[in-house]
């Protein structure tokens, strides 16, 4: 009896084996079927080694690739501005949506497998904004992106240099001969770079400050445009006078941030930095973002200069952007995401499509503090007028990298209106003056954003 109770138990076991994993299998085929079909090996899916069924649109419809007739969008900016949110001929852009997305563009069907012609995936994207943001950029290096805080969705996502996919081959043969204008092409600057932050980082300093030194009641500083340490010195550009916190993060006074890194220390400016996320890497839709970096030094003027965005400091601008989504949110908002929609041959949704949501580590509180200091940067500051009804609360960035060439330009902010729920980040690299390159840039962007709605 003890003997055949044992193997009922045995068989009971292995029937409950067979069905979780027939469940599973069932689960994965019907959630990762798309995946499966978009396997190299179904070889008459693609051409060059990419898929070429299904297209790509941005989100008002406007066709950027189409893989039937493996063409893309009709004018030349449009193409050369989305070409890494849609890719090239050979798939070197690896967060292209035609790589990113191909599961979704094979047309895939539990039931009936691969249809004849594949879905039209529309990206987030607006194209024409992304031909604004190329344009403002004006041949420089950088990145333009904007997405909305409340729905994740990547508006403007621009990285440059950039190339018409119609040149692939040219291009390809110019990157492998080391031409220097196709410098890192094949990364997308904002999901792919990481950068000096500069001055931008003083809104992690100033998180930091208002939590542990109550900084914005207590701090008072003189500026006299430097400030003597035992390895050297911290300079400002001009000397700033009495400042306390708000004074100090509008003049965007290097000295008094200094001070505050000193008070700090390092490991509690790594804690904030974390709890930012600038450390971790963001995932979405299928892209891993880089991540950024702090060290920790125990030499004042390291420490001193890291809490001013210096130092070895290096930010993603996408975990940027979603920093200042996420103080516009008061601690949360939602996760980008590059995925507006998916739609079956017969016009129905073939997808369900959202974005997860994303918080740091800030308190509510902290968070609106920020906001209205960043809003004084603005009114205060950089000039209100070039925003137009748009209450943007921002903060720029001008960081050092060689004593030979320019700094790289940063603007980074949010509108602050549920009615224009808009974060954004801007880098020009070598771009000089991050409030007058940059902070222009967005200006525009963000202006035009508000006026197509
Ligand atoms: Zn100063």
């Amino acid at each position: 009896m003890k003997k055949l109770q044992g193997r009922t138990w045995f068989v009971l076991l292995f029937i409950l084996l067979l069905l979780g994993g027939t469940g599973f299998l069932m689960y994965s085929y019907v959630t990762e079927g798309g995946e499966w079909v978009a396997f190299k090996a179904n070889s008459h899916l693609y051409s060059n080694g990419q898929m070429t069924t299904g297209s790509l649109t941005d989100r008002n419809g406007l066709v950027l690739y189409d893989g039937e007739t493996d063409s893309y969008a009709q004018d030349e900016d449009i193409r050369t501005a989305c070409l890494h949110a849609v890719g090239d001929e050979y798939g070197n852009i690896v967060t292209g949506g035609r790589v990113l997305f191909r599961g979704y563009m094979a047309a895939f069907h539990p039931l009936t497998g691969v249809g004849e012609s594949g879905n039209t995936v529309a990206l987030t994207i607006d194209a024409k904004i992304n031909e604004l943001a190329y344009q403002a950029l004006d041949g420089q290096r950088g990145t333009v992106a904007v997405y909305n805080y409340e729905t994740g969705e990547i508006l403007c996502m621009v990285s440059s240099p950039t190339f018409d996919p119609y040149d692939s081959e040219e291009v390809l043969i110019a990157v492998n001969e080391g031409d220097e204008r196709y410098d890192s092409v094949y990364l997308n600057r904002f999901l792919s770079s990481t950068f000096t932050p500069g001055s931008i980082f003083k809104i992690v300093t100033a998180a930091a400050a208002i939590e542990e030194l109550d900084a914005l009641d207590s701090f008072s500083f003189t500026c006299t445009g430097s400030m003597e340490l035992d390895d050297g010195e911290i300079t400002c550009p001009s000397a700033h006078g009495d400042l306390d916190l708000a004074g100090a993060l509008e003049h965007s006074c290097n000295c008094a941030f200094g001070q505050l890194a000193l008070e700090l220390g390092g490991q509690r400016l790594m804690r904030y930095a974390q709890e930012a996320g600038l450390l971790s890497q963001l995932t979405f839709d299928g892209v891993t973002s880089a991540r950024g970096s702090y060290s920790v030094t125990d030499k004042d003027l390291d420490l001193a200069w890291s809490g001013v965005g210096q130092y070895t400091n290096l930010v993603n601008p996408c975990s940027m952007m979603a920093l200042m989504g996420a103080i516009a949110g008061e601690g949360k908002a939602a996760a980008p995401t590059l995925l507006h929609g998916v739609t079956s041959p017969s016009g129905l949704p073939a997808a369900i499509v959202g974005s997860d949501s994303h918080s740091i580590g800030w308190s509510e509180e902290t968070c609106q503090t920020l906001k209205r200091l960043m809003r004084g940067n603005v009114t205060g500051h950089y000039g209100q007028q070039q925003f137009g009804d748009l209450p943007v609360c921002a903060k720029s960035g001008t960081a050092e990298v060689s004593s030979s060439e320019q700094p790289h330009a940063w603007f980074v902010g949010f509108v602050d209106d549920p009615e224009h729920p808009y974060a954004f980040v801007v880098m020009v690299e070598h771009g000089g003056w991050g409030s007058k390159t940059a902070g222009s840039i967005a200006a525009k962007v963000l202006t035009a954003i508000a006026e197509t709605e």
